[in-house]
C-alpha cells in the first residue's frame, strides 16, 4: 500500500491506467474490524481502493468530542497493511489539503437533516457532506463504501450523490459487532469499564424491540426501550425511532408501515460523555 498525504500525490498515483473501478473508503481512523470489513468488501470489487483517514473538524458539533476523538495513525497503518494490496492507497491529508479555503457550503437534505442525529448534533451532516463531497472531488471514485452503523449518514450521502449527479455508487455495509453484541465504534475505547461492560444492553434492547411489533404498537416499544436502556442509571436514551431507509420519517403507529418500504429501529444513547449509536432492521409482521 502507498501512504500519501497530498492531493497532488494522490491524483498523480491514480492516473495509472487500467485501474478502475476505484473504490473509496472514508474513515476518521482509530480503525477496528468494522472499518476493515468495508475495505475487504471494497477490495473485492475494485482493483484499487483509497482509504482516507481524516478527522474532519466540520462534522463535530461538540468541541470536546473532536479533542478527545482517538487518533493512532501508526496502529491504523499496521492494521491496513494486513488488508490492503500493493496499489491501494492510504490518504492521510491535513486540514489544508481538504479545506484550502474555509468551506462555507450549506447543503439542504430536507427531512434527512431534521430527524434523529440531526436534532442532537446540529450541523453534523452539513460537515459530513462537506468532507465527503471534497473526498469525492479529490479521488473521483466509482464506488464509495459506508457502514450501515451510521444509518442516517448513508441516506445523507446517497442524497448528496443524487443532488450532485456524480453517479458514484454508494455501497452500504453491514454492522460489525463485538462478541457481546456492541456495535464496533472508535468511541467504544473511551467508555469507562463499567459502562463498557453494560453497553451490550443497547443491541439487546433494540433486538427485543424488533421482535415486539407483532404484539405491541410503536409507543409501547419506545417506552420499553427507554426503560431498558435507563434501568441501571449508566445510560440516557437520546432517541429511539423506527424510520424508513429513504426519507427517514419516524413512525408514530405501526399502521403507517408500508409493504414497499424497509424499516430500521435507530437508537442513540448517552453513556457519560460518550454517545453511542446503533440500529436494526425491523421487519413488518
Ligand atoms: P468513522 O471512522 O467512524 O467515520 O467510520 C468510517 C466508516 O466505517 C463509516 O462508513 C462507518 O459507518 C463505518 N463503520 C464504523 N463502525 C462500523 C461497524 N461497527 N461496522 C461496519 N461499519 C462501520
Amino acid at each position: 500500500m502507498k501512504v500519501l498525504t497530498t492531493v497532488k500525490a494522490l491524483q498523480h498515483q491514480l492516473k495509472q491506467p487500467d485501474k478502475s473501478p476505484v473504490g473509496l473508503v472514508p474513515t476518521m481512523g482509530a480503525l477496528h474490524e468494522g472499518h476493515l470489513s468495508l475495505m475487504k468488501n471494497a477490495a473485492a470489487d475494485c482493483p484499487v481502493i483509497v482509504v482516507s483517514i481524516y478527522v474532519n473538524p466540520t462534522q463535530f458539533n461538540d468541541k470536546d468530542d473532536l479533542r478527545n476523538y482517538p487518533r493512532n495513525l501508526e496502529k491504523d497503518l499496521g492494521m491496513l497493511a494486513t488488508v490492503l494490496r500493493e496499489d491501494d492507497i492510504v490518504f492521510t491529508p491535513d486540514d489544508k489539503e481538504i479545506y484550502p479555503q474555509k468551506d462555507t457550503r450549506v447543503f439542504d437534505f430536507g427531512n434527512l437533516d431534521k430527524v434523529m442525529e440531526a436534532l442532537h448534533r446540529p450541523g453534523h451532516f452539513n460537515g459530513v457532506a462537506q468532507v465527503v463531497s471534497r473526498l469525492f472531488e479529490i479521488v473521483k471514485p466509482d464506488m464509495a463504501y459506508f457502514g450501515i452503523k451510521d444509518f442516517q449518514q448513508v441516506a445523507v450521502v446517497r442524497e448528496l450523490v443524487r443532488q450532485s449527479g456524480s453517479g458514484i455508487r454508494i455501497v452500504p455495509n453491514p454492522i460489525v459487532r463485538e462478541a457481546d453484541g456492541l456495535a464496533m465504534s472508535s468511541r467504544n475505547q473511551l467508555l469507562d469499564p463499567a459502562r463498557r461492560k453494560e453497553a451490550p444492553v443497547i443491541y439487546r434492547t433494540i433486538s427485543a424491540a424488533s421482535r415486539m411489533l407483532r404484539k405491541n404498537d410503536i409507543p409501547e416499544i419506545k417506552d420499553f426501550v427507554k426503560k431498558e436502556i435507563e434501568r441501571s442509571g449508566n445510560f440516557v436514551l437520546e432517541y429511539f425511532e423506527i424510520v424508513d431507509d429513504i426519507e427517514l420519517i419516524p413512525l408514530k403507529r405501526k399502521t403507517e408501515m408500508k409493504d414497499s418500504s424497509k424499516y430500521y429501529g435507530c437508537i442513540a444513547v448517552r453513556a457519560g460523555r460518550i454517545r453511542l449509536i446503533d440500529n436494526i432492521r425491523i421487519l413488518l409482521v
